[in-house]
């Protein structure tokens, strides 16, 4: 059988003992599983249903490889942007028991924004067919701005923080303090500038990325492209500062 695309099996690195990422060739979207004895959590879930299976797929073998077990605690989503959430559905069904984690403002965005989402990417060059036929799923448990969720998969930590607006309204990030890794949603982008849309907040992005980048990480995981270093994000935030008085496309919407 001939399988299209977005049925291959993605391919997933060990980024630090615990840490797999896979990159997604699309759109250089940066999926990241952080596992443990206990299972794993998933940051962020793909565009589809069909790349999101892949996904997992990939994640089952690396897991396996590693002698660890194939069972989702919890998914985040850093934002509400389809590459980041659009998958959620795909992964409930394959693991119904796992805890789904936004921010609080979270549900809200994905049925402000969500149909605007599906279009969004089809601009982007996903398959139309794939994207009409998305089930947007939002989170099932929230987290506060200024809050903290911790879980322990069994000897590995994992620490999600609200660190405030800047991408959009909705942002979380990720560390695992036992890897020294930060996940850092589209706060951070490697494979192009850092992305202004009319959901993002200019003037509070370097403030929120100043909080994120305390204490300084080892290896940092951007929403897209290459996995950096804290220089690189201090340049970055650099990018973000310049912006900070520069009025987005359209105004904030929430
Ligand atoms: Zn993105």
């Amino acid at each position: 059988m001939v399988h299209a695309e977005g049925d291959e099996r993605a391919v997933w690195r060990l980024l630090a003992p615990g840490v797999f990422v896979a990159q997604v060739p699309s759109l250089k979207l940066n999926v990241t599983a952080v596992a443990g004895a206990e299972g794993f959590v998933l940051v962020d879930t793909g565009s589809y249903e069909r790349e999101t299976r892949g996904l997992l797929a990939g994640l089952s073998d690396v897991l396996d490889e590693h002698g660890l077990p194939d069972r989702a605690v919890m998914v985040v989503n850093t934002h509400g942007h389809f590459d980041h959430c659009y998958g959620n559905a795909e992964v409930l069904r394959r693991h119904p028991e796992a805890l789904v984690l936004g921010h609080e403002g979270l549900p809200r965005y994905l049925a402000r924004y969500g149909e605007e989402g599906r279009a969004d990417a089809v601009s982007y060059g996903m398959p139309a067919e794939d994207m009409a036929a998305v089930r947007i799923v939002p989170p099932n448990r929230l987290l506060a701005v200024g809050g903290a969720h911790r879980v322990d998969l069994g000897g590995v930590e994992v620490q999600v923080y609200a660190p405030g607006r800047g991408h959009t309204g909705c942002d979380l990030v990720v560390r695992v303090p036992s890897a020294d890794v930060l996940i850092a949603g589209d706060l951070l982008e490697e494979s192009a500038p850092p992305s202004y849309g009319p959901d993002s907040f200019p003037a509070e992005w370097p403030a929120t990325l100043a909080r994120v980048l305390r204490p300084p990480a080892g290896l940092i995981v951007p929403g897209h492209g290459a996995v950096v270093d804290h220089a690189f994000a201090l340049r970055q935030m650099e990018y973000v500062e310049a912006r900070r008085a520069a009025p987005p496309e359209a105004p904030p919407s929430q």
